[in-house]
């Protein structure tokens, strides 16, 4: 450990725990050494976390109690991770329909922060979070994750974070210290196009920082660019990828260009980090000590290991808005042998996520769906949206809105969105906003929100001329 690193460790995690009032270092250290633990051993410790959440749930939150009354449940029925079949799946409608009656009674207001869902799923989502799930937990468990891809707490890190804004001021005031403490590295995930690759790798060069995290897609964008300008790629120890599912043939051409096999995460807005690839990249090993994940049929019954199914999270830290048996949308298989890296945390061996197109556009911007900012959309009260590119100067987003809303906010809704849209795409683009009652998820149960009808080659052809 350099000293730059020991000093993070020592003096500014610490110092930003006391501001904060989390608890980053002592959760960091707990998973250090959890991670090792045998099976056994870290599904004890799940149960244990699992009452605790349970009883906060039956004692505070009103729907949960209201749902465990009306099946004659009682928080000791509940007291390990395969009691949880006994409660009903959490999905988004329902969080949604629920919102005051989901919120615990015994945390003030100003501890809850609000949250919203990137959309990468196609419906975005509001929620409450508190400081400890989301800045301690959720953080410690991606420091944790650096960690296995060789990348230390204070190593500079180059990312492309897209536009989510901090919840309050405190936050606005930390994120930036801390960025500048990290030596972070920070591009526009909004604006990269052949215009800006060119700065971008040039920034890499010069910055030269230990690691890159960004979406799949956008590192995709970035690897091409990189072999068909026929330069050699920055010098990175490690690529960092997640929020999107990352194709067989994105991760084939980062490796090519990079030389290196990128290290894959699975998380998510509402429950932070959920799992991660160690170095032998086997699958994601999932934090069995802050969560208990399970992978279940349509009846939220479990399927055998290595069948498909629906990924159900039940965060044990979330006590703002507790998220027990979470429907995250997405598909995954439990791996049938253990990992060679000796860690007994769960494998998922397969993952069929969140998955994203590129949306081209004719002023030569190529923008995924992520850095659109879907979240935005959540707020004008948008329950699910799609974004369909038919050809390079038309685009439809399909929206679905609650059926109660005002024909005079339906107006608002509409200029809202081709306000977003036009903001990220560009004013040369027809946007045509469609109010429908569902959009069809794709044969996997997926919703796909984005879908582009343009083929790269074509809109290449175009900007080019
Ligand atoms: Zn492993």
């Amino acid at each position: 450990m350099d000293v730059y690193n020991r000093l993070a460790r020592t003096i500014m995690i610490p110092v930003v725990d006391a501001i904060r009032g989390t608890h980053v270092a002592a959760y960091l250290e707990d998973l250090e050494e959890t991670q090792w633990w045998c099976a056994e051993d870290i599904k004890e410790l799940q149960s244990r976390r699992l009452q605790g959440a349970i009883t906060h749930a039956y004692d505070h939150v009103a729907y949960y109690r209201r749902i465990m009354d009306e099946r004659g449940l009682s928080p000791a029925d509940i007291s390990c991770a395969a009691d949880l079949t006994k409660l009903p799946m959490l999905t988004k409608a329902l969080v949604r329909a629920n919102f005051d009656e989901l919120t615990a009674d015994n945390i003030p207001k100003r501890k809850l922060l609000i949250a919203r869902t990137g959309g990468s799923t196609g419906s975005p989502l509001v929620f409450y979070k508190t400081g400890d799930d989301w800045f301690a937990h959720g953080r410690a468990r991606g420091l944790l994750a650096m960690q296995w891809a060789g990348v230390d707490v204070a190593d500079r890190v180059a990312s492309f974070p897209t536009a989510f804004g901090w919840p309050n001021a405190r936050e606005r005031f930390l994120a930036p210290l801390s960025r500048r403490f990290r030596r972070a590295v920070e591009f526009d995930a909004r604006d990269i196009s052949d215009e800006t690759l060119p700065s971008i790798v040039q920034t890499l060069r010069r910055t030269r920082p230990r690691a890159i995290a960004a979406y799949p897609s956008v590192l995709a964008l970035l690897a091409s660019y990189i072999k068909d300008s026929g330069q050699s790629a920055p010098d990175l120890h490690a690529i960092l990828t997640g929020g999107e599912q990352m194709f067989e043939h994105q991760r084939a051409l980062v490796r090519e260009v990079f030389n290196r096999e990128p290290f894959s995460r699975y998380g998510s807005h509402e429950n932070s980090l959920l799992g991660t690839e160690c170095d032998k990249h086997s699958g994601f090993h999932m934090f069995a000590q802050d969560l208990v994940i399970e992978i279940v049929d349509d009846d939220a019954q479990p399927v055998a290991v290595g069948d498909d199914g629906h990924v159900l999270v039940t965060n044990l830290h979330a006590r703002g808005m507790p998220f027990i048996r979470y429907d995250t949308g997405d598909i995954g298989a439990w791996a049938t042998e253990p990992c060679a890296c000796g860690r007994a945390m769960p494998l998922l061996s397969r993952l069929t996520g969140r998955t994203c197109d590129i949306i081209y556009t004719p002023s030569g911007k190529r923008v995924t769906g992520t850095s659109v900012g879907m979240s935005r959309f959540a707020l004008l009260g948008v329950t699910a949206l799609q974004i369909v590119q038919e050809t390079l100067d038309e685009l439809t987003a399909r929206v679905v809105i609650p059926s109660d809303v005002l024909p005079e906010q339906v107006v608002r809704v509409r200029r809202g969105i081709e306000d977003i849209l036009h903001r990220s795409l560009g004013d040369d683009m027809r946007i045509t906003v469609e109010f429908v009652n569902r959009i069809e998820p794709t044969a996997a149960g997926k919703y796909v929100p984005v879908v582009s009808r343009v083929s790269p080659d074509s809109w290449l052809n175009r900007v080019r001329e």
